[in-house]
Parts: C-alpha cells; structure tokens; sequence
C-alpha cells in the first residue's frame, strides 16, 4: 500500500469513486474489478491532486532513471535536464512538474495524431502517455510511432487501464464505450481496446525490445515500461 506521493512526497491522501454504472457494464466489471479501477482513478494525493494512476506512472519514472526522491525533485535534477521528453496527452496532474524540464515537449491526441507522429525518428529519450492508448483506433501503429520518435535506450512509460484476470479485446462491433462523457469529448474519449492481462503483446507487437509491469500498488496501481535498444 502507497504511504508516499512519488510526485511531490506528501502522505496525505483521500478517494472519492469515479466509475458510473453504463461505464461498469459496457466493461462487464466484476465486483473487484470495479473496486480496483475505482481506486486507480479516485485515490490520490491530497498534496498535489495527482491519482493513483498517475503516482504510478510517476513511480516508473522515477524507476527508470533509478532517482530516489519525488518527481518533482526528478526534474530539477542534472541527469533530468538534458533528457529530451514528449508528453502524449496531459499525463493527470504530472504536466505542470513535467513542464518544468527544459526539453518537455506536449502534444495532445487526437488533434496529433499518435500513430503519424510529426516528429523525427530517434528525437526522444523520454515518451509519455496516460490512459491514452486505449482510445488509439490503432494501438499497434501508435506504439509504433512511440517507438520510432525514440532514441536507442529510450523508454516509453505509460498507463492503461489493464483488467488483470481477463485477455484484451476490441471494442469493434460492441456498442460505444467512453471515458467521461461523450458529449463533451466530442467522442474522442470512445473505448477502442480493454486490455487485459497480455497487453504485453502490442508493445512488443509494435517493436521494442522488452516491456516491464511497474508495481506501485497490484492492481490498481500498474505502470508499463517500454524499451527500445
Ligand atoms: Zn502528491
């Protein structure tokens, strides 16, 4: 259980449920699962706002470039200025701390499209995205795209909701599903995948060399970390 916010250090935190019941049957969730994915999106951090999901994918951050200390002591480190960071979506609350590096650069989906980034290949050290890639049409392709905009040794870090005792499926030919109200996303917030426990496949699927399950909490607080070398 999670006692310190990886982001800014605090220990105070709180939860307030998210899920709503349309959400909880498209999605066919169990008891447990509703009770897990609530806690992923509704506990945080009185500190700094940021929830589960996001302290987890600050965590695998802060993993991968073996830092101890909070996220926001992490970029105002040496060995985080010169690192070179795309952001795929705003990342919760990490946004204002991520902004804080000299080489962060934000780009949102689907405005820019994930699987035709406009950037050179091997530009980053660093990509970023949350809860995004399940509302990829083509979630394959916009790894791949992560993938490529990589460096040699650079790392994807990234959240999506997983559903750890089922296998992933399309939503293709099942009635719409979204994350947040459909109306005011202009449908951008439509479910295309629900992963399940082989989300390791299109990581791989889509060409980096290895992928690793952060644990920040199991299982509500999952971060996967993607390598290219
Ligand atoms: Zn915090």
């Amino acid at each position: 259980m999670i006692n310190t916010c990886p982001v800014c250090g605090n220990s105070e935190f709180n939860y307030a449920p998210v899920l709503w019941n349309d959400l909880i049957s498209e999605w066919q969730l169990a008891e447990n699962e509703v009770k897990y994915i609530d806690r992923q999106q509704g506990f945080f951090c009185v500190g700094c706002g940021n929830n589960l999901r996001s302290m987890a994918l600050a965590d695998a951050i802060l993993r991968a470039y073996n830092f101890s200390g909070s996220l926001e002591q992490f970029v105002e480190s040496d060995s985080a200025k010169t690192l070179m960071v795309l952001e795929i979506n705003e990342a919760g609350g990490l946004t204002p701390v991520l902004k804080k590096l000299p080489n962060h650069r934000l780009v949102c989906y689907p405005e820019h499209d994930m699987t035709c980034l406009s950037f050179e290949s091997a530009t980053f050290d660093l990509v970023l995205h949350s809860d995004t890639l399940e509302h990829v049409y083509n979630p394959v392709a916009g790894l791949s795209e992560c993938c490529r905009v990589l460096a040699n040794n650079g790392h994807c870090i990234f959240t999506i909701p997983v559903i750890v005792d089922r296998f992933t499926r399309s939503r293709a030919g099942l009635s719409p599903s979204y994350h947040g109200s459909p109306t005011e996303s202009g449908g951008n917030l439509l479910v295309q995948t629900e992963y399940g426990v082989d989300m390791w496949k299109d990581v791989l699927l889509a060409g980096f060399s290895s992928i690793t399950v952060h644990c920040l909490e199991y299982p509500a607080g999952l971060a996967l970390i993607a390598r290219h070398y």
